[in-house]
């Protein structure tokens, strides 16, 4: 990457955003606007349309007549996946403006968000266009004078409401999927992190993408999420976010059309050392970086380090070593390892588990603080906290912030005990070079992704989900697909 490149972008000033709706960009329909702030240094950057009720509603219903006059789902397969390739090689030859602009609005380290944001959108976006024509029906197994025939068909309209921390890539993880089943699109982007996904929107038009298949409309949760939430027209929500906003969108599908949800929700997932990891230091590098880095907002982020005791005090002095080691400060200084936190609500509430902990018990071996605050922006350095039990705040809640809780076990089963004591079960992570024991945790931890002396990095080819109050459904892999479609029985007589 090309800091002169990086410095002369994030000069650019920009100009207002606008919704996508119909294939044009249009402005709010009483006006209304949002700041964006930069949490690099609490400056305004532009403004974004603030959406109404009736802007979501004008989004629907052109998605709507986009999938029933078929301009999109009726598409020859090939033609689809031409479109979506291309829009994946433009999300590819624009990487660089789309980072630096998502980094503007959200504050992760520019490193991490160039591979994570549109590297990954492009490469998910690539993988579904080039299944989209390997995805065949079937035919059962009838008596013969029976033909018993299985379609998938689009669902329809899918409403999809993303979250602030990877806004392209789990964007993307959404989108790729349900437009190359011949879904149509309404995209929801994070108040604090819109302005990148809505520029990758746009490129989809450019691509081909015909208007009113992928529409966009920016504002609060509250308002224009709501009215995605409760409309008669979507046929399926899918969304990564909180817990209380999941809660929400079941609510508003049993309140109107008993649409299907999918939910990707939080974790505290379980970073689970043992005596006998094959590498400690390699251990404890990875697990600075499974919290630390993009300042811990990351769902699958290992917020949990337990800990063999008879090597506690020496891997957590590892730990707080590589932890003091990372720079934190201004994303886009390509040196950075850890970004801003993407506002100062989060911020403010990351302190506060801090302070909460200390109340029960906690002690905090590095960090704890904000720092940097002469810029005017958002960074807290990586916090380590020890001495956390079993039910602390800080065991149970998701911070989505770099702090790190430390509990020691003394075996297998209380670590695996200690593991599943949440209400959570998205990730988690055992460090071992013991075969047998690496495949008890794999079983033994209840959660939608186990690593084995590693912790990150598992790519499209295979799943992401929760379980528990982690969500349901799953992400990336071809099992996303599910959710896209629906199956349609033809039971012909011959
Ligand atoms: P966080 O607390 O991490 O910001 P949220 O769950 O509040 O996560 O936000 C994730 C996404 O959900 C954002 O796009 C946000 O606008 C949206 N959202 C928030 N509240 C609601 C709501 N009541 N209905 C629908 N969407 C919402």
């Amino acid at each position: 990457m090309d800091q002169t490149k990086i410095d002369v972008l994030r000069a650019q000033p920009l100009s207002a955003f606008t919704h996508l709706i119909d294939g044009k960009q249009v402005p709010a329909s009483d006006g209304g606007t949002m700041d964006v702030i930069s949490p690099i240094d609490g400056q305004v950057i532009t403004t974004m349309a603030a959406g109404t009720a009736a802007d979501m509603e004008a989004a629907i219903a052109s998605a709507r007549a986009a999938y029933e006059d078929g301009r999109w789902a009726g598409q020859p397969p090939a033609a689809r996946k031409k479109v979506l390739l291309k829009w994946a090689d433009l999300i590819e030859a624009n990487a660089l403006e789309l980072a630096v602009l998502g980094v503007r609005d959200n504050g992760t380290e520019i490193g991490m968000a160039i591979k994570a944001e549109p590297g990954s959108a492009a490469a998910t976006i690539r993988y579904y266009a080039e299944a989209l024509d390997k995805i065949y029906g079937e035919i059962a197994p009838t008596p013969g004078d029976i033909l018993g025939l299985v379609h998938k068909e689009p669902v329809g309209v899918v409403g999809a409401i993303i979250p602030w921390n990877f806004p392209m890539m789990i964007g993307a993880w959404k989108l790729g999927p349900a437009l190359a089943m011949g879904n149509s699109v309404v995209l929801k982007p994070a108040e604090t992190a819109s302005l990148s996904l809505m520029r990758m929107a746009e490129l989809a038009l450019e691509a081909g993408l015909p208007p009113g298949v992928l529409n966009a409309v920016t504002g609060e949760g509250r308002v224009v999420g709501e009215t995605l939430g409760l409309s008669m027209d979507v046929d399926v929500l899918v969304f990564t976010g909180s817990g209380g906003t999941g809660r929400r969108l079941m609510e508003y599908s049993a309140r109107s059309n008993m649409k299907r949800v999918y939910l990707e929700l939080g974790g505290k997932s379980p970073n689970i050392v043992f005596a006998d990891a094959p590498n400690l230091d390699e251990a404890a590098k990875v697990a600075a970086s499974g919290i630390f880095r993009n300042s811990g907002q990351v769902c699958v982020a290992g917020s949990r380090l337990l800990v063999e005791a008879a090597i506690h005090d020496e891997f957590v002095a590892k730990v707080a070593r590589a932890a003091e080691a990372m720079r934190v400060g201004d994303p886009l200084k390509v040196d950075t390892h850890v970004g801003a936190v993407n506002s100062e609500e989060q911020l403010k509430a990351n302190l506060g588990f801090v302070e909460i902990a200390k109340t029960e018990g906690g002690e905090v071996v590095t960090g704890g603080d904000r720092i940097l605050q002469d810029t005017g922006g958002y960074y807290m350095a990586p916090t380590i906290v020890t001495g956390v039990t079993r039910d602390a705040t800080l065991a149970q809640k998701e911070v989505f912030g770099p702090v790190l809780g430390v509990t020691p076990f003394e075996t297998e089963g209380e670590a695996i005990a200690l593991a599943n004591s949440t209400v959570y079960g998205l990730a988690g992570a055992a460090w071992t070079s013991n075969l047998g024991r690496a495949h008890r945790m794999v079983r033994g931890v209840r959660t939608g992704v186990m690593h084995v002396n590693t912790y990150g990095g598992a790519d499209g080819t295979v799943p992401l989900g929760g379980v528990g109050q982690s969500g349901n459904g799953a992400d990336k892999s071809l099992h996303a697909i599910e959710k896209y479609v629906n199956l349609k029985t033809a039971w012909i007589k011959l």
